[in-house]
């Protein structure tokens, strides 16, 4: 096949774009988003067409899920299918083969954990809240401890988790009580303020946990779980040190406390890997998925210890989680991602290296972080090194202009996660799309390229 770029033949949005936009103006909740005016008609791999004709290259694949690329050959036949056959019977009351095959499957990955039992959802948030449920019943305690910056949905448990943005909080409460928010191990911005690398262990956030939080607020007796992002997604795409989730293991392990890694967006590949807490040898109790796992039909997993889904029958339960359809694109999707994993870590390195490249000549890039296909580009201002969220809104909107499409996370950063299939050329083609979006980014909001780019700063 002919190598493809992105090709922007009409000005976006255009004219069948702007039609739907203001039909969708009108009539949906004023709660969407929309970062840019991205009309979609179809999808091929890492390309998106829109409405009026236009090519991109989709380097956020619709926020990190379509792990195996717009509408996978295998993935699509596997959902025909299992469509042809039935929609739905409800795997809460009764078994169908791509059900339990799934439970087994993911049952399969990280054996370091052991034995261990699946429970089936339809998102993300619902893995989030039915972990909170499990911990809680089986721990029979009331405490979970969560980290700033982390994100883990919009249900309420979930909700009373996060610290991303809040915006996603405000005039909701009263939230879930009883958690505690402790700082997420930042490399290169200490909590406490200490240069970087400066203060190896004496500042990480795991050990305030003990020697604070377990002193002076709560007894380690009540805690049911720490969750966690092994490594931040909406909160910057942040890698954690090495340690930080060896602390937290020894912790849990030491007051009876159950780990949960959310690898709602980490996981199925992402990183090089299945889950990427096989990057830091450190082992969950309790591992949540969703996202990227069935290629984006709506689909998450529960994935715990044996030991630990000890709840009884009748005790949690789903009409539609583990749907057949969404369960035979999972499959497929998983049969996929497991012959993709090395040329994600290559492709992943190759993008790493390229975005350094950029950071040599680009002040305003302050960091770049990351593994596998889950790469952060954090942006600053070149004097002060502050977070530049102007920066990065100002990119996404060029960057989209020029076809290609990227999606900002945390205060200040670009994540770059593109569909597992890309390859040398798409990130070569997308750092130099980005490099000519740098040159143009305008440095001040009086500058005249702000008024040329259309962009509002
Ligand atoms: N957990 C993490 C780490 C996430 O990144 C997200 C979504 O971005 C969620 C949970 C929530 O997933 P969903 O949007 O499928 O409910």
């Amino acid at each position: 096949m002919s190598k493809l770029y992105p090709e922007v033949k009409v000005a976006p949005p255009g004219p069948n774009a702007q039609a739907i936009i203001a039909m969708d103006q009108r009539h949906s909740s004023p709660s969407y988003i929309k970062e840019y005016p991205l009309v979609v008609e179809r999808g091929e791999g890492p390309w998106v067409y829109d409405v009026d004709g236009n090519r991109f290259l989709d380097f956020m694949a619709g926020i990190a899920v379509a792990s195996t690329g717009h509408s996978h050959p295998t993935v699509v036949k596997a959902i025909h299918e299992a469509a042809d056959r039935f929609l739905h019977i409800c795997g809460t009351d009764f078994y169908y083969d791509a059900f339990s095959r799934l439970c087994a499957r993911l049952a399969s990955y990280l054996p370091e954990m052991g034995p261990k039992r699946v429970f089936l959802t339809n998102s993300g948030t619902e893995a989030v809240e039915g972990a909170l449920k499990l911990a809680r019943h089986h721990t029979r305690r009331q405490y979970v401890v969560a980290f700033k910056g982390g994100f883990h949905g919009r249900t309420y448990g979930a909700l009373s988790l996060n610290s991303s943005k809040v915006a996603q909080r405000a005039f909701f409460g009263p939230l879930l009580p009883g958690v505690i928010h402790i700082p997420y191990a930042t490399p290169y911005r200490c909590p406490n303020g200490c240069a970087p690398n400066a203060c190896g262990d004496a500042c990480n956030p795991a050990l305030a946990l003990e020697r604070e939080w377990f002193v002076n607020h709560v007894d380690p007796r009540e805690v049911a779980a720490v969750i966690v992002e092994p490594i931040l997604g909406e909160g910057g795409y942040v890698v954690p040190p090495a340690g930080f989730l060896q602390h937290l293991r020894r912790i849990c392990d030491a007051h009876g406390i159950l780990l949960i890694f959310d690898e709602v967006q980490s996981g199925i590949g992402r990183t090089g890997k299945m889950f990427a807490a096989e990057h830091f040898g450190v082992m969950p109790d309790i591992l949540l998925s969703a996202k990227g796992i069935a290629s984006g039909m709506p689909l998450g997993a529960i994935i715990a210890r044996e030991s630990v889904m000890t709840w009884p029958r009748g005790s949690h339960g789903s009409t539609y989680g583990g749907n057949p359809v969404c369960c035979a694109a999972a499959l497929a999707t998983l049969d996929v991602v497991e012959g993709l994993l090395d040329s994600v870590s290559a492709t992943g390195e190759r993008l790493q290296h390229g975005l350094r490249e950029l950071q040599a000549r680009y002040a305003v890039i302050g960091d770049v972080r990351g593994v596998g296909l889950m790469v952060g580009a954090e942006f600053v201002e070149p004097g002060t090194r502050e977070p530049a969220g102007a920066y990065v809104a100002a990119l996404e909107q060029l960057a989209f202009r020029k076809g290609l499409l990227l999606l900002s996370c945390g205060k200040s950063t670009i994540r770059f996660a593109p569909p597992l299939v890309v390859g040398e050329h798409e990130v070569a083609v997308m750092l130099r799309i980005l490099e000519e979006c740098l040159r143009e980014l305008p440095l001040t909001a009086s500058s005249p390229n702000a008024a040329v780019a259309g962009v509002k700063l």
